[in-house]
């Protein structure tokens, strides 16, 4: 399986995917909104996009399916709940269903909502795996829930899925945020080293040769896999006192959404 990262460099910050088969060429296309580049990626490797595969709904990451179905009569995969959400769906995904690409790679759908309540990541079985994992995980961060997401499904598909997956998993975010999202880790825990030694060098990377982080990574830099950590809870009380002395971690979660949103 090969794994390309396509930065968008739009205001948004996207990251679109190209994954293939090294034997058949054959690729799939996750989110590709810059279906340009994507189109021009493929082209430049030799491969043929015959599936597209949306993460959720939201325009970002839909915008460019219909130019790259008019390209390559590419088939649409998303959740099969967003079938009146994104135009010309042709396969809904539901939790475990295998998506096969070429003879070589296969993903496995999670249903994982919060962002929306009909967002999939893709889980790679690869040697490494790899979380393909749209506006639910970002790189030290986590997606908001202010169209048509809801915090506590959100928390659930951290605690109960993704923070369950195996250690050495890559992470592939739907947009890069990791400097400003490492920021609100170190507002949240001063003096988290890890983060702190990542800070220096998200500020000045190159979103085309983005930083891929493991989830023992994420483990160590983003507040909302860190739910049990003292200086994370004090500092938490300090902006809502009504929590006690141990909120439990859905509250500890929940909270520190909310205090995202208007940081
Ligand atoms: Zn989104
Ligand atoms: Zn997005």
């Amino acid at each position: 399986m090969i794994v390309e990262q396509i930065w968008t460099a739009n205001a948004y910050r996207n990251f679109n995917y190209l994954i293939a088969c090294a034997e058949t060429g054959e690729a799939l296309a996750i989110d590709p909104l810059d279906h340009k580049k994507c189109l021009a990626t493929a082209k430049a490797k030799g491969w043929r996009i015959t599936q597209i595969l949306n993460t959720h709904e939201h325009s970002d990451h839909t915008g460019g399916n219909a130019a790259m179905v008019a390209a390559t009569e590419a088939k649409v995969l998303a959740h099969a709940n967003a079938k009146d959400k994104i135009a010309g769906m042709d396969r809904g995904l539901k939790a475990g269903d295998v998506i096969k690409i070429g003879k070589t790679a296969e993903l496995e759908a999670l249903d994982t909502p919060g962002h929306t309540m009909s967002h999939v990541c893709l889980l790679a079985h690869a040697d490494r795996p790899a979380l393909f994992c749209g506006d639910t995980l970002f790189n030290a961060g986590a997606g908001n829930c202010y169209n048509g997401g809801q915090p506590e499904a959100l928390y659930e598909t951290f605690v109960n899925q993704l923070a369950r997956l195996p250690d050495s998993t890559r992470v592939y975010p739907g947009h890069e945020y990791l400097a400003r999202n490492l920021e609100f880790t170190l507002d949240r825990e001063p003096g988290n080293a890890d983060a702190e030694g990542l800070l220096g060098e998200a500020r000045h990377h190159d979103p085309a040769a983005a930083v891929v982080t493991t989830l023992a990574q994420e483990k160590r830099i983003n507040t909302f896999l860190r739910l049990q950590n003292p200086t994370v809870i004090a500092r938490l009380r300090q902006a809502f006192p009504d929590i006690g002395e141990a909120p439990d971690a859905r509250t500890v979660f929940v909270r520190l959404r909310e205090l995202r949103n208007r940081w």
